[in-house]
C-alpha cells in the first residue's frame, strides 16, 4: 500500500495553495477533492488584496481572467439608507469557477497529484507508527506522513471526528447567482434585509456576483428561494432594484445550508486545519478566501520547515492564533449589526457618521498584506 509524504483532503482555495507551495518545494503530494475542476461554489468571490501581492509573486494571481478591481464600499439598511466609503486595502473580483481551475492547474505543473470525484469518509492518526491513514468512497485507503484538512466549512469528515460544531444547528443559508446588471465597476455592496445580508460585486467579464446570507427559517416559512426573496429581500428597495434589473446566468442558484461560524480547533486529532475547516469569518469581512489561501500556504509553510509532527504543529498552532484567531471573533461580533432594522440602521449611521471608528472595524477583520 502507498505511502504518501502529504495528502490534503479537500481542494478548495486553501487545499490548492498549500498542493502548489508543497510541490514547489520538492515534497511529494497528493489532493483528494470530492469533486471536479471547474465548479461552481457559493461564495461572494470579491477577494482581499492582502493576499494579492503573494498571489502574484506565486504565479497564481489570474491575469488573465482579467478580475475587477474594487475599491469602493456600500453598505445599504434594510430599509435602503444608504453609506459609502473607500475600502483602504480593497480587493479584487474573480469567480471560484475559474479561480480553482486556475490554481488546480498550476499545482499540477509544479508537480502536485490530485485524485478527483473522490469522497475521504474518515481519518486517523496512528500515534504509534506516526502515520495517517485516510478511507476513501471508492473503498480505498492510504497512508501519509502529514495531513492537512482543508475540506471546508462542514464534511463527513467532521462528522466522524466528532467535532463540536457539528452539534449546533446553524440558522442560515447561503445563496449564490451570477448576473448581467448595471453597477458601478469598482464597488463591493453589502444590502442588509431582515435576517441576512447581500453583496454585489464585479467578477470576470461582464458578470456580477450576486451572492447571500439568508435565514433558513425564512426559507422554510415560504417555502421556496422565489418566494423568499420576493417576500424579504424586496424590502430593501436597493436589491429589489438588483433583482428586478438583473439578468440572471444560471439557471437556478448555488444553494448551501448549515453555514456554522462556531469556532473550531485549528489541529485536531493531529491535522493540520486549514481555510474553514479550520474556523470561518463571517462573510461579511469579505475574506474568507484570503484566510482559506493564507492558511494553505502556512500549512505548507509547517511542513517544508520542520521534520517532526509535533514542531509542524506547534509551528502551524502558533501561527494560526496570531494571525485569524481575532478576526474571527471580530467578524462574529460584527455580524450581529447586520440582518435587522434597527442594527442596520445603525452601522448604516456609524459608516456615516464616523468613518474611521468604521474603518478601524473593518481593520480588525483584516490582516497586513501576506508575503
Ligand atoms: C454566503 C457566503 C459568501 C461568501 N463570500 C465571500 C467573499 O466574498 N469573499 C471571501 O473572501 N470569502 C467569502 N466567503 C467565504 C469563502 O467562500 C470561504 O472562506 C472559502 O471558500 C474557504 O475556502 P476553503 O478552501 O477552506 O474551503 P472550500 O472552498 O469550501 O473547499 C473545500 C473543498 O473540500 C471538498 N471536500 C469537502 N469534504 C470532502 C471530503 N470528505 N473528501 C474530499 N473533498 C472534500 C469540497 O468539495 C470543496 O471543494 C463566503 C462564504 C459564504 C457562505
Amino acid at each position: 500500500m502507498k505511502q504518501h509524504d502529504v495528502l490534503i483532503v479537500g481542494g478548495g482555495l486553501a487545499g490548492l495553495v498549500a498542493a502548489h507551495q508543497l510541490a514547489k518545494g520538492g515534497r511529494e503530494v497528493l489532493l483528494i477533492e470530492k469533486k471536479s475542476y471547474p465548479f461552481h461554489r457559493v461564495c461572494g468571490e470579491y477577494i482581499s488584496n492582502e493576499v494579492r501581492d503573494f498571489l502574484e509573486k506565486e504565479e497564481l494571481f489570474p491575469f488573465q481572467y482579467k478580475p475587477s478591481e474594487i475599491r469602493r464600499f456600500r453598505l445599504t439598511s434594510v430599509k435602503g439608507k444608504v453609506a459609502e466609503a473607500p475600502l483602504d486595502m480593497g480587493g479584487f473580483g474573480v469567480s471560484r469557477y475559474l479561480l480553482d481551475r486556475f490554481i488546480y492547474e498550476k499545482s499540477l505543473e509544479k508537480g502536485a497529484s490530485f485524485l478527483l470525484n473522490t469522497q475521504v469518509e474518515k481519518v486517523h492518526y496512528d500515534s504509534k507508527n506516526k502515520i495517517f491513514k485516510v478511507d476513501g468512497s471508492d473503498g480505498s485507503m492510504r497512508y501519509a506522513k502529514h495531513l492537512i484538512g482543508a475540506f471546508g466549512k462542514r464534511s463527513k469528515i467532521d462528522k466522524s471526528m466528532n467535532r463540536d460544531f457539528m452539534n449546533k444547528r446553524s440558522p442560515y443559508i447561503g445563496v449564490k447567482y451570477h448576473i448581467k446588471v448595471s453597477h458601478e465597476e469598482d464597488m463591493v455592496a453589502l444590502h442588509n434585509f431582515d435576517g441576512g445580508y447581500c453583496g454585489i460585486n464585479k467578477i470576470e467579464n461582464d458578470l456580477y456576483n450576486l451572492c447571500y446570507l439568508g435565514s433558513r427559517e425564512h426559507l422554510r416559512y415560504f417555502g421556496s428561494i422565489p418566494k423568499m426573496e420576493t417576500s424579504i429581500l424586496y424590502q430593501n428597495p436597493q436589491l429589489k432594484r438588483i433583482f428586478e434589473a438583473g439578468e440572471f446566468v444560471f439557471d437556478k442558484p448555488e444553494v448551501i445550508n448549515e453555514i456554522n461560524f462556531s469556532p473550531k480547533k485549528p489541529i485536531e486529532n493531529h491535522v493540520l486545519m486549514t481555510g474553514d475547516a479550520a474556523g470561518l469569518i463571517t462573510p461579511l469581512c469579505g475574506n474568507g478566501m484570503a484566510i482559506a489561501i493564507h492558511t494553505g500556504k502556512l500549512a505548507a509553510e509547517a511542513i517544508l520547515q520542520n521534520r517532526s509532527q509535533p514542531d509542524i504543529e506547534y509551528q502551524y498552532l502558533h501561527n494560526w492564533n496570531r494571525f485569524f484567531k481575532t478576526r474571527l471573533w471580530v467578524g462574529r461580533r460584527v455580524q450581529q449589526l447586520f440582518g435587522a432594522k434597527w442594527t442596520s440602521e445603525f452601522s448604516v449611521g456609524l459608516l456615516k457618521r464616523s468613518p474611521y471608528l468604521a474603518q478601524q472595524i473593518i481593520q480588525r477583520t483584516h490582516g497586513d498584506q501576506v508575503v
